[in-house]
C-alpha cells in the first residue's frame, strides 16, 4: 500500500496527515511533535484555525531536532473566505507563512468557493445571520493563487469544499495556467462522495477527505447527531481485525485513493490513527461501509447557503 499520492505537479503528498481545527495554541504544538515523532509528514492547516503560529512551533521544533528536513514534510494551508480578492492573495499566504515560519507551502487551497466581505471578521454577519458576500468569484481568487506558484511561496494550488460544477469553472477558466492539485472535502461513510471521488480523480485531481472520523469534536454537535467511531457496525468491523474505529474508519479512506487528515491532540491516539499500513479491509467490507452513507455533513456551513457561490446545493 502506498503512503503517498502522486499530485498533478509530480510531488508526493502523504495519504494520512495531522489535522488541525480545533486544536487549542495550547496544545497544537505538541500534537504536531508527536505526529512527526510517530511518522506523519504531512500537516493540515488554515489560517481560520487561529493556531498556525503554534503548528509552525511544533514543525520548527521537528527540523531544529533534525527529526525530518524540511523537504521531507508536506505543510498544507489555506486561504480563508475574507481573502478571496485577488489583490489580497499574496498578503494573506505571506501572514500564514510568517505564522508558520516557513518560506513556503507544499499546498495552499481555496478553503470555501465562497468569497465574504473583507475585513478583521473571519465571519462577517448580517441582520439575518448570514455571512456576507464580497462580490468576488473564485476564478479570480484562483489567479492569485497561481500567483504564488510562480512566486515560489507554494508548490502546488488545490481547493476545499467545491463541487464539480464549480471545479469545471476552473478547468475550463480561459488561460489557466495550473490545474487544481488537490480537492479538500468532506468525507466518510456517512457522506461517501462516490460521485465527486470520481470526478475528480477522472480529472487528475486528487481528493482529500476532513471529518475522516466524524468530527466529534465540532462545536455544532447535538446529542442525536450520529456519531461514527461509536457505530456498532464500524465497531464489529474493527473487532475482527483487532483494530480501533478510527483506525478503520482512516483506512477506508486510504483504500479508496483518498488523502486522509484526522484530527487529535491525544498523543496515544496520534500514533493509533497512523497504525493503518499493515492491514486491509476486504472488497467486502468496503463495499458494505459505503452502503453507510447518508449523505450527513459535519460542515455544511449553515452561515452561507444563500450565498451565491454555496456549494452544497449541486447533488454532488
Ligand atoms: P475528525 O473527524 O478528524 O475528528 C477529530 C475528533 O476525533 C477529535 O475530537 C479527536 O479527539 C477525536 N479522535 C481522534 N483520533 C481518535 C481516535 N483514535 N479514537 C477516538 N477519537 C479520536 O475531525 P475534524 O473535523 O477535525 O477533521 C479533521 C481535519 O480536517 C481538521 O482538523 C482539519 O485539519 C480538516 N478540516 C477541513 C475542513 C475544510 O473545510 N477544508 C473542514 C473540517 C476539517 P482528540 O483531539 O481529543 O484526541
Amino acid at each position: 500500500m502506498a503512503t503517498s499520492v502522486k499530485l498533478n505537479t509530480g510531488a508526493q503528498m502523504p495519504v494520512v496527515g495531522l489535522g488541525t481545527w480545533k486544536s487549542p495554541p495550547g496544545k497544537v504544538a505538541e500534537a504536531v511533535k508527536a505526529a512527526i515523532a510517530a511518522g506523519y509528514r504531512h500537516i493540515d492547516g488554515a489560517f481560520v484555525y487561529q493556531n498556525e503560529a503554534e503548528v509552525g512551533e511544533g514543525v520548527m521544533a521537528a527540523l531544529k531536532d533534525a527529526v525530518v528536513k524540511r523537504e521531507d514534510l508536506f505543510i498544507v494551508s489555506k486561504l480563508w473566505c475574507t481573502f478571496h480578492e485577488k489583490s489580497t492573495v499574496r498578503q494573506a499566504c505571506e501572514k500564514t507563512l510568517g505564522d508558520l515560519k516557513l518560506d513556503y507551502l507544499d499546498l495552499y487551497l481555496i478553503h470555501w468557493p465562497m468569497g465574504f466581505k473583507a475585513g478583521t471578521e473571519l465571519f462577517p454577519l448580517d441582520s439575518d445571520g448570514e455571512t456576507i458576500n464580497d462580490g468576488t468569484h473564485f476564478l479570480e481568487t484562483w489567479e492569485g493563487l497561481e500567483e504564488l506558484v510562480d512566486a515560489g511561496l507554494v508548490k502546488a494550488i488545490g481547493v476545499s469544499n467545491f463541487n464539480r460544477e464549480q471545479i469545471e469553472a476552473i478547468l475550463n477558466k480561459p488561460g489557466l495556467k495550473y490545474k487544481p492539485a488537490n480537492n479538500q472535502v468532506e468525507c466518510h461513510p456517512y457522506l461517501t462522495q462516490e460521485k465527486l471521488i470520481n470526478y475528480c480523480h477522472s480529472k487528475g485531481i486528487s481528493v482529500t477527505a476532513y471529518s475522516p472520523l466524524g468530527s466529534p469534536d465540532r462545536p455544532w454537535a447535538k446529542p442525536d447527531d450520529p456519531t461514527l467511531l461509536e457505530d456498532p457496525r464500524i465497531i464489529a468491523i474493527a473487532e475482527n481485525h483487532k483494530k480501533s474505529p478510527a483506525q478503520i474508519l482512516i483506512r477506508f479512506g486510504v483504500q479508496r485513493n483518498v488523502i486522509v487528515i484526522p484530527k487529535s491532540i491525544t498523543p496515544h491516539r496520534i500514533q493509533e490513527n497512523f497504525k493503518v499500513f499493515d492491514f486491509e479491509l476486504n472488497e467486502e467490507e468496503v463495499k458494505t461501509i459505503l452502503g453507510f452513507n447518508k449523505n450527513w455533513r459535519v460542515c455544511p456551513m449553515q452561515w452561507s447557503t444563500k450565498h451565491k457561490d454555496y456549494p452544497f446545493n449541486a447533488e454532488f
